[in-house]
């Protein structure tokens, strides 16, 4: 017997023996058929938007709205990470599977909490500065007895369900480029589909189709088209190539890259693919002559088999304000104009809400479930934004809505068939717009051609006339966040709850109820209905995932992972005044008793004086390059979201080799990059502008 048919046996006979020892029949498989049948199979979840249609409602009723406020703790696990956690635990045969920062993997009885493996990605540090928004993953798929997880640095491993142990893996992006993965896989046809990130850095958006079985690819789709001198890979991308003027495929790849959401529908054999922004952000600097850009910021339904268009749906042709259509695409049959219509559902970041006809892409309706000043409305004939006039920013600041971080961003929306209601995470919000002055591309680092430290710096960048702006479209800034219950059979909303803080994905049950975490800590179950507020929890961290829920020996579960970070929570304070606070998974259940503690940070180190001689030029200088390069980790004008470190209360030891660590690279196994092209002068004004900082701080600023 060769050494891996006795390995493959060992892992057999211990798999018998838990079997046998706890009197169970053989765990039911994960197949083709039960992922058809996800949506009326209530007790598990076992894929990530608990359905192919995504919708994220669970057919569970035992906890309702007339119980839920009995609602107390089962058990609490804690996974070991400092970052934002952004999963959906998937439950299968008694398991529960969820991932945690650096996309490491981890399995728990879903009773006790007790954990039956972890599994570390070993993923290499310095890709964090390469992921634009911390180092999340948003969960796993399962299938035939695998794990499938995308790993930060491209790869795609698949893992024993039973052990964790790794069965294959492949590295599914190039090495040298600065693509990332914090999306969850999908199997779909006995492939495994896997997207990437990366469009902020500059890269060329593909999504890859991969044998379960093997991990051998079947196909690839790239999102937006290469160098033509290399010849097109198929009709789509000659296609797409036409939407394209310059030489795009030099000036950052393109971007379009598909990180987070698919829907699948069975029947048509349809896989849904959202995809994303374009690389740079500012279209003057990757087509200059213009165009829509195929098929950046689209809806793409592909044919499962062969990963070839079969239509495509644009929301944001030609974008220039990272109005990603990434975001979650749910699937259901609605009754409109007379008729049952399938369709296809999506709030992207653009801040309009599009029904689609899912087998032929006509679209059904689009409008504002936000502030929306970019565009007037969609033309229903024509498909297209109508986009306001100072929409196209370019060397004049332009204050538009919504912002990069979208009306709606990846936190996942749900759909509940009983109500005909779409449970929204949204947010209000206006961003200042404007090309970077002497922009010029550092590969590898981020590229998009805007100035994000522009806001308020109106010297160097003038802000556009209020005049300049349409009518009733001007610069107000605002920021809001609630949770929004949107008809999609009116086009309408039906309630709106408004949150001081900012919520996370949803979950909708047959019990009539909604349940989502927000940042500031609390955890709310609402009814599905009128959104009447039934219960909510303290735990302590920012809540960004969506929770599930699952069925087991008698009892409904809801289990909702705790831990701040995401690209807000690496550039914007923690609103629970938490710093470096640990994830954690929280499960509930009736009348649960366990104690709950909420998630604890550490204390800030104390702050001491620390003497400093440098021009408010010098001072200035420093803000700006920290504001390019460094805020979006370390936060908005040095103050840290909480996960990494907050500069201004380093210690005098960190100060002393600040050139070290930022030019020579010290830190780069902790995730420091290099940044070796600024000059000893550039790191000497970011230190000064930090100092500053501190002493702003010491002097009673925030
Ligand atoms: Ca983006």
């Amino acid at each position: 017997m060769t050494r891996k048919a006795l390995t493959a046996t060992t892992i057999l006979i211990i798999g018998l023996a838990a079997s046998i020892c706890s009197g169970e029949a053989k765990p039911a498989q994960v197949d083709d058929a039960a992922l058809r049948n996800a949506a009326s199979a209530p007790d598990e979840w076992i894929t990530i938007g608990r359905d192919y249609a995504e919708t994220r409602f669970s057919p569970l009723r035992q906890i309702n709205s007339s119980n839920v406020a009995r609602l107390g703790l089962a058990w609490s696990y804690d996974p070991g990470s400092l970052r934002g956690l952004e999963a959906t635990p998937l439950v299968a045969n008694g398991v529960l599977y969820a991932t945690s920062d650096w996309s490491n993997v981890f399995a728990l009885d879903a009773r006790t909490g007790r954990e039956l493996w972890r599994w570390d990605a070993k993923a290499d540090r310095i890709r964090g500065y390469r992921a634009c928004c911390d180092v999340v993953n948003r969960g796993v798929a399962l299938y035939k007895g695998k794990v499938y997880v995308g790993v930060i640095d491209g790869r795609l491993a698949a893992l024993d369900a039973a052990t964790g142990t790794l069965r294959w893996e492949v590295q599914t992006t190039p090495v040298d480029e600065p693509y990332t993965i914090t999306g969850a896989p999908r199997v779909v046809d006995g492939k495994v589909i896997i997207g990437n990130g990366g469009s902020e850095l500059g890269v060329r958006g593909f999504v890859s189709a991969y044998d379960a079985e093997t991990g051998k690819l079947i196909w690839r789709f790239y999102t937006v088209p290469g160098d033509p001198a290399k010849g097109f890979e198929n009709e789509d991308m000659r296609k797409a190539a036409e939407t394209w003027t310059g030489e795009w495929w030099k000036n950052g790849g393109g971007g379009g890259t598909a990180w987070d959401s698919f829907a699948y529908d069975p029947d048509a054999k349809l896989l849904y693919v959202g995809t994303g922004n374009g690389s740079a952000w500012d279209r003057s600097l990757r087509s200059p002559g213009g165009g829509d850009n195929l098929y950046l910021s689209s809806i793409v339904a592909l044919h499962v088999e062969t990963g070839r268009v079969a239509w495509y749906y644009q929301t944001t042709p030609g974008d220039q304000w990272d109005y990603t259509a990434v975001q979650q695409m749910t699937l259901a049959d609605l009754q409109i104009g007379g008729r049952t219509r399938k369709v296809i559902m999506q709030a992207p970041k653009n801040g309009f809400f599009y029904v689609l006809d899912r087998l032929t892409g006509e679209l059904l309706s689009a409008e504002p479930y936000a502030k929306v000043t970019w565009a007037k409305g969609v033309d229903l004939k024509t498909g297209r934004p109508i986009e306001t006039r100072q929409a196209r920013y370019g060397d004049k600041a332009v204050m538009l809505s919504p912002g990069p971080g979208g009306a709606h961003n990846w936190h996942p929306m749900s759909f509940n068939p009983n109500t005909g209601l779409v449970y929204i995470p949204a947010i209000e919000s206006s961003f200042t717009y404007v090309r970077e002055r002497d922009f010029r591309r550092v590969p590898g680092f981020w590229n998009m051609g805007i100035d994000l430290a522009a806001r308020g710096n109106s010297a160097q960048y003038p802000a556009l006339p209020e005049s300049e702006y349409e009518p009733g479209t001007g610069p107000e800034v605002g920021a809001a966040s609630s949770l929004l219950a949107w008809d999609p059979v009116a086009a309408k909303p039906r309630w709106r709850i408004k949150h001081e803080a900012t919520g996370g994905g949803t979950l909708t049950t047959a019990g009539n109820l909604v349940f989502q975490g927000l940042s500031d800590g609390r955890f709310v179950a609402y009814t599905a209905d009128t959104g009447a507020k039934l219960w909510e929890v303290q735990l302590g961290n920012g809540i960004m995932a969506a929770p599930g829920t699952y069925f087991l020996d008698g009892k409904q579960y809801v289990s909702v992972l705790v831990g701040w970070g995401g690209a807000s929570g690496l550039y914007a304070p923690n609103p629970t005044q938490q710093y470096k606070a640990p994830g954690r998974l929280f499960t509930f259940v009736l009348d649960g008793e366990a104690k709950l503690e909420p998630v604890r940070g550490i204390e800030r180190p104390p702050l001491t004086p620390i003497e400093y001689n440098s021009t408010p030029a010098e001072v200035e200088r420093g803000a700006t390059i920290f504001g390019r390069r460094c805020s979006m980790c370390h936060g908005i004008a040095a103050v840290s979201g909480g996960a990494i470190a907050d500069l201004r209360y380093a210690l005098p030891a960190t100060y002393d080799s600040f050139d070290q660590i930022v030019r020579q690279g010290a830190y780069q196994a902790l995730g420091m990059p290099k940044f070796d092209f600024l000059s000893e002068a550039d790191v000497a004004a970011v230190k000064s502008y930090l100092l500053f900082r501190r002493k702003e701080l010491m002097d009673g600023a925030r």
